[in-house]
């Protein structure tokens, strides 16, 4: 496995692979969920090319940029396990060379829903994602569907600019209480962790309601909201169900295949989680 540290390292180790190369940007504090993208990666394409950088852009003032866990050691020692060809890990210099002004924006879609709460959050997203395909240049993307907004972000992106990457979203990886993975989790304390659980609990609820045939969009989001808000610790962000494409908020009764999103912090952690509801072709 090669490991880079600047643009020119990388562009030259990634010259020498042969044939398709799969990407797998991640911030580190590496999961089961960012080794199930190298894992599909590995599957699909000739080499895996993992990237390993905790982009400061993306993090609003006051958020955890600081704080975010780093164990590069441990994120190399798993990269190598799961037979990662090249590891990119610069230092924040080479990603934004002194006096870089250029932003990419994805308009309305970077607004709402995650956007508004992390102001700037998906600006920074896009920038950094086009800076990696830019060094990489690779034939496929992998992005977890944990990060469903980020996901349409980067597909949007990568359609708009022409930039010929396939973009692909993999499914979210659970712990066994049903949390989805995250490396925030390691800000919860065991009671947070617990409570955390009522998350993926919610969407599962109103899922189960959805396949029995439930389609109205506020007791669908009510569903999620109260199984949360009965956990003391939580304060919800948000909780949303809007369409899978567009993110424009459900009202009435459903009918397109949407998307059921919820932001919740505990403690010192800011946790999402979704599902998808889809409409069964037989109703549509
Ligand atoms: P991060 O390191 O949090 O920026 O995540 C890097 C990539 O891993 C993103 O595409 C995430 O959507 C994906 N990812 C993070 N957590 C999970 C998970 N639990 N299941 C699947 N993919 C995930």
């Amino acid at each position: 496995m090669l490991i880079a540290r600047s643009v020119e390292e990388c562009r030259e180790a990634r010259a020498q692979l042969v044939g398709t190369v799969g990407l797998v940007p991640t911030m580190g504090a590496l999961h089961e969920g960012h080794r199930s993208l190298m894992r599909r990666a590995l599957a699909e394409c000739d080499h895996v090319l993992a990237t390993i950088f905790v982009n400061p852009t993306q993090f609003a003032p006051g958020e955890d940029f600081a704080a975010y866990p780093r164990s590069e050691e441990a994120d190399l020692a798993a990269c190598e396990d799961e037979g990662v060809s090249l590891v990119f890990i610069p230092p924040v210099e080479e990603m934004y060379p002194e006096g870089a002004s250029t932003t990419v924006s994805v308009g309305e879609l970077s607004t709402i829903l995650e956007g508004a709460s992390r102001p700037g959050h998906f600006d920074g997203v896009a920038t950094i994602v086009t800076k990696l395909f830019a060094v990489t240049t690779p034939t496929r993307g992998y992005f977890g569907q944990k990060d469903a907004q980020q996901l349409l972000v980067i597909r949007r992106l990568a359609r708009d600019l022409l930039l010929g990457v396939e973009v692909v979203g993999c499914p979210i990886i659970r712990e066994e209480s049903g949390l989805a993975m995250s490396s925030r989790n390691a800000y919860l304390t065991d009671e947070e962790r617990a409570q955390a659980a009522a998350l993926s609990r919610g969407l599962r609820t109103a899922e189960t309601g959805w396949l029995g045939g439930l389609r109205d969009a506020a007791t669908l989001r009510q569903m999620v909201h109260d199984e949360i808000a009965a956990q003391p610790l939580a304060r919800i962000d948000y909780v949303s169900l809007a369409d899978e494409e567009t993110l424009a908020e459900c009202d009435g009764r459903v009918t397109r295949d949407a998307l059921l999103s919820v932001a919740v912090r505990f403690g010192k952690a800011r946790l999402i989680d979704n599902a998808v509801l889809r409409v069964p072709p037989t109703s549509r």
